[in-house]
């Protein structure tokens, strides 16, 4: 993802729209994965100050996911808007310029890391599976023992104690 900003910093240009694709079905770091239904794109302007380039725009994203309760597949929209900094002498929070470009890949899945939740639910609402029989709760019941009752349902269970 790479970005040529030599009108930038030869000052033909005080701003440059960009748009740009990542052409892959995976963005990986160490544990983070993120499956990907269509090609990122990565939408914005920058800006050079004369020192630094300030890079501003949203990542557009359509992942493939799992609810993390009832192992259903899903497919997520993504939008995650950024606002970052890139500099000759870069640092911890200030991405490198290389001779004439920039490379957003980085920023990008930094942006994505920060910002993408570690568990995706197909509904807040979602049932999950039985732990005993593994029957997906959110379309059939089942007639296992339930050890551990939700507080919300004991009050109920005490009313059919006895039957
Ligand atoms: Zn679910
Ligand atoms: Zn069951």
């Amino acid at each position: 993802m790479k970005l040529n900003i030599s009108d930038l910093l030869k000052h033909r240009k005080n701003v440059l729209p960009f748009e740009m694709s990542l052409e892959s079905d995976m963005v990986e770091r160490d544990d983070f994965k993120l499956k990907l239904r269509e090609p990122l794109l990565v939408k914005g302007e920058a800006e050079y100050d004369g020192e630094v380039i300030k890079v501003r725009g949203r990542i557009h994203a359509l992942i493939e996911a799992q609810c993390s309760r009832c192992l259903t597949s899903l497919i997520k929209s993504l939008d995650i808007d950024f606002d970052e900094k890139f500099s000759k002498s870069p640092d911890d929070d200030v991405y490198p310029i290389y001779e004439d470009f920039i490379n957003l890949e980085e920023m990008v899945v930094d942006n994505l890391i920060l910002s993408v939740p570690l568990k995706f639910l197909c509904s807040e609402e979602c049932k999950g599976l039985c732990p005993k029989c593994g029957k997906n709760l959110n379309f059939e019941s089942c007639n296992c023992e339930k050890d551990d009752i939700d507080p919300r349902f004991a009050a109920l269970k005490d009313l059919f104690k006895g039957d």
